[in-house]
């Protein structure tokens, strides 16, 4: 590619800040001449802009394929018919745009995908030979927002990757959930940006079954919790963490279930088949390497005439107080059983954790979570969510929670049978039979992103883009285009850059420098080679770089070489 010149670049800068604008990417998009806005919620990208989403948009396929999932396009009109059998028409509301062809046809403008792809699939993924399949596409999404705000963090037409995988097992789903997610955090590094996972589900408890990317920034509308040390974030909407308590008041905290449907004492029960009219109150845990189990039971309660094998199945039973006290146990509190294959209540909290409980023991490397006898807690107290705000131990690893607010960059999501239920999307398994595909969906804000990134990025001088999403690499500034020597110098060395497979651009104005540094920086070039007279008589010009304000002296013969 040849140098790119300033001077037919179509990116017409802003002196002042433009007053609707209140967010910083919004201001410096506008103002560095990168986005132009039709109508609310409307932007156009100009060239710089564009340059950065295709980068963008680059690193989420290359993300994408190599974490197994296809590229296609679908179209961005969607038959209404296809949304009435998926029962959204309705749910999803005004932000769902309608509208009627020539013959009185309904069509949306699909705001996702998940009814056009189930009915792309039902008739073509037929065995589970063909499963896993994971396909996405970069599309124009519209969404008819009650209130587009902030440039592109909020528009109403808006450019997202969304991608859907079919399985034809939870297990097979899981692992297309994990790629994704894994590939999402991939995304957010890759365009510089600082970003959480925030378990985002609200029906599931401590389930991770929906993951939000945070991109952590003031300008976030939404405002979060997260632990430094161990990742731990959470979505603070209510200003609380999806994680169930055990044992009252802030003590022993669970923060994964790993039981597909058991969410609670009472689905416990149902999967254990207990007798309805057995009051249920206690729950086994095994720890994270699958070893230990647990029974929590209270000791003087109901639960005496629950016995046991009621709770746990035939052929289990709690621990006796002699058992107990030989573990150095509370009699009548805890005990080990055998669990019945495929329940796994995770608990991720530390041996060192339990300790500080104050309640805990340790018992070959099992780790107790503190129950006393005559504390109960019930099915509610159980399903109930710890409040923690900034300040707070963090749930998983006891150091200070710190607040913050985040943008909302992407989102995976385990949908499991819902669409392909609603829409017969079918496949005949192992065993013969027809079942529902198993779909997971993953979304990312390609054009939020790109906002995102200048808010995290930027200074009072302007966008400080990061290389890898940079609309050029280079900027070239030669002080003086008129000047014999500087010209000649500026216009080699661009050449030579832009054969060496770097992205320049050469402002070739005439302008004077403070005009040209001023531009040059509210784009945010990431290195400016700046040619001023008196450094070219020497062979030499300056390199600057944009985010530490660094600038150095070198040779004009080796500045190919080391701005490579
Ligand atoms: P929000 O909570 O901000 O309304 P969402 O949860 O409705 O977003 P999803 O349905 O999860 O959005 O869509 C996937 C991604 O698309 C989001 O994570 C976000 O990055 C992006 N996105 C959603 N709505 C918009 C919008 N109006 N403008 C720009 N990007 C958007
Ligand atoms: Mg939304
Ligand atoms: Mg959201
Ligand atoms: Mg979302």
């Amino acid at each position: 590619m040849k140098p790119m010149k300033m001077s037919r670049l179509y990116a017409p800068t802003l002196k002042e800040d433009p007053t609707e604008a209140e967010l910083a990417s919004h201001r410096l998009l506008l103002r560095a001449g990168m986005i132009r806005k039709e109508a609310a919620g409307l932007y156009t990208y100009l060239p710089l802009a564009w340059r950065s989403i295709m980068k963008i948009e680059n690193i989420v396929r290359d993300e994408m394929d190599n974490a197994g999932a296809q590229e296609l396009m679908m179209p961005i009109m969607v038959d209404a018919d296809l949304w009435r059998q998926s029962g959204r028409i309705d749910a999803y509301g005004k932000e769902l745009i309608r509208f009627h062809d020539r013959h009185e046809r309904e069509f949306v403008l699909g705001p996702t995908h998940e009814e056009t792809v189930t009915a792309l699939v039902r008739n073509e993924l037929r065995s589970y030979k063909q499963l896993p399949v994971n396909l996405y596409h970069i599309q124009d999404k519209f969404r008819d927002e009650f209130r587009p705000r902030y440039g592109l963090m909020r528009g109403r037409e808006f450019i997202m990757k969304d991608g859907y995988s079919f399985s034809a097992t939870q297990e097979s789903l899981q692992e297309e959930y994990d790629k994704m997610k894994a590939a999402y955090a991939n995304i957010c590094v890759r365009c510089g940006l600082k970003a959480l996972p925030v378990v985002a589900d609200t029906g599931q408890i401590g389930g991770d079954t929906s993951v939000e990317f945070m991109a952590l920034a003031d300008a976030g509308e939404a405002s979060l919790v997260y632990c430094d040390c161990c990742g731990f974030a959470a979505d603070d909407e209510a200003a609380t963490t999806k994680v169930p308590v055990l044992d009252g008041p802030g003590n022993g905290v669970l923060t994964k279930i790993e039981t597909p449907g058991v969410h609670s004492i009472e689905d416990l029960a149902k999967f254990l088949d207990v007798p309805e009219n057995a009051t249920v109150k206690s729950l086994c845990i095994i720890d994270a390497e699958g070893n230990p189990v647990l029974a929590l039971v209270p000791g003087d309660h109901e639960l005496n005439d629950c016995k046991a094998e009621h709770v746990f199945g035939e052929g289990y039973r709690m621990m006796t107080d002699e058992e107990l006290e030989g573990f150095g146990l509370p009699k009548g509190s805890i005990g080990p059983v055998n669990l019945p294959e495929g329940i796994r209540i995770v608990c991720d909290a530390t041996l060192e954790d339990v300790h500080s409980w104050g309640c805990g023991a340790n018992v070959d490397g099992y780790h107790f979570i503190g129950v006393e006898p005559g504390r109960d807690f019930t099915a509610d107290e159980w399903a109930d969510i710890v409040t923690v705000v900034a300040g707070d131990p963090c749930p998983h690893c006891g150091k200070p929670l710190s607040a913050a607010r985040g943008i909302e960059v992407s989102q995976v999501f385990q949908l499991g049978t819902k669409y392909s239920e609603a829409m017969g999307a079918t496949f005949m398994d192992e065993d013969g039979k027809d079942k529902p595909l198993i779909m997971g969906c993953y979304g990312v804000g390609v054009s939020r992103t790109l906002a995102a990134v200048v808010e995290q990025h930027n200074d009072e001088n302007g966008i400080v883009w990061p290389v890898s999403v940079a609309p050029y690499e280079v900027s070239i500034v030669p002080l003086d285009v008129n000047d014999e020597l500087v010209w000649p110098a500026a216009q080699k060395v661009a050449d030579e850059l832009s054969q060496a497979g770097i992205e320049v651009v050469i402002d070739d104005r005439k302008e004077r420098p403070g005009v040209k540094f001023a531009d040059n920086d509210l784009m945010g070039f990431p290195y400016q080679l700046v040619f001023g007279k008196r450094a070219v008589k020497n062979g030499c010009c300056e390199l600057k770089d944009r985010a530490t304000g660094e600038r150095v002296e070198v040779s004009i013969d080796e500045v190919a070489e080391k701005v490579a």
